[in-house]
């Protein structure tokens, strides 16, 4: 399991002092270049459970710009695994090349079934995703967006002790798991602010499942309109946050994340402690398929893109 092993410790980088608050953004987004941020994360210790039951198949779900699916095919092919990615919208199975991350999964050797809307909600009681999984004496289905158990132990790493200076915590939310596992490596005097970068109603809880701690709340007031939506408010805020800190963030998560707790500083509604660590949980490859669909609305793209490449 050499690939988990590259596991770093990771910079909390210093954002400056803002109205009184210091600001430090750990840079979970530096783990890996292909598996970034808190899919390593989630991955670890799925795969270590894959690779000890010598299972040789692995399955998972996603978009067709999922970080999820990506960093789970670079991971398979780095330990020589069969990777395949059922993905969300029939319409993508003829133009795998217009969708940058469902090319670098194919690129992995990741096989990608793309599924209708309607299979895709049932999972793996669908019938398109038994009628391949049949084939296969023995396979591991990853859920989707990793956030399972042995996901929320790899991501309760997130956090070291030199972090327990820290008052609030903040993270971005999708399926939940990365909180969790933030949560559960906390202290009961830090407070760990998800902020949600989707409409989710039942959010709450599902991070219950996995914690029974109470220290953390969940901000829904940042969604920009709904999951992978973006607005010229929110790319022009990531542009000038990358000039000021040469940070690129992605905005799915972590940029929308950054906006929030700039704003709410900004108007005096910051009511958590004054010493913020936030996470960046990468995403990063994501952003090629951004700037795409942002170009053909004729809209202004992220920056830096250029710099990535
Ligand atoms: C998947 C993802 C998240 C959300 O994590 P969950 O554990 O699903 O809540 C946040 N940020 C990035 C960059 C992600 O890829």
């Amino acid at each position: 399991m050499n690939f988990f092993e590259q596991n770093k410790e990771i910079p909390n980088q210093s954002l400056g002092v803002i109205n009184g608050h210091s600001l430090f953004m750990k840079r979970e987004d530096l783990l890996h270049p292909n598996v970034s941020g808190n899919k390593f994360r989630k991955l670890k210790y799925i795969f270590e459970e894959i690779i000890s039951h010598k299972v040789p198949v692995v399955a998972t779900f996603g978009g067709a710009f999922s970080n999820h699916l990506s960093a789970t095919a670079a991971v398979g092919k780095e330990l020589g695994l069969k990777t395949i990615g059922f993905v969300r919208g029939e319409e993508w199975q003829n133009k795998i090349d217009s969708s940058s991350t469902l090319s670098y999964c194919h690129s992995q050797k990741m096989k990608l079934v793309c599924i209708s809307r309607q299979a895709y909600k049932k999972k793996e009681s669908s019938l398109d995703v038994i009628k391949i999984l049949k084939q296969f004496p023995k396979f591991r289905l990853i859920p989707e967006g990793g956030s399972e158990i042995l996901g929320v132990k790899g991501c309760s790493e997130i956090l070291t002790i030199k972090d327990l200076k820290f008052d609030v915590i903040c993270s971005s939310v999708g399926s939940g798991g990365t909180i969790a596992g933030l949560i559960k490596s906390s202290s009961k005097n830090q407070k760990v602010l998800g902020f949600n970068a989707l409409k989710n109603p039942s959010i709450n809880g599902v991070i219950s499942t996995y914690t029974h701690k109470k220290n953390w709340e969940i901000n829904s007031n940042f969604i920009f309109g709904g999951f992978a939506k973006t607005s010229p408010i929110l790319i022009k805020f990531i542009n000038s946050f990358y000039q000021k800190y040469q940070i690129p963030l992605d905005p799915i998560y972590t940029g929308k994340m950054l906006f929030a707790i700039f704003e709410l500083i900004k108007n005096n509604q910051w009511r958590w402690g004054k010493k913020i660590l936030a996470i960046h949980t990468g995403g990063l490859q994501g952003v090629t398929g951004i700037n795409q669909k942002l170009k053909k609305k004729k809209l202004q793209t992220l920056l830096y893109l250029e710099d990535l490449l």
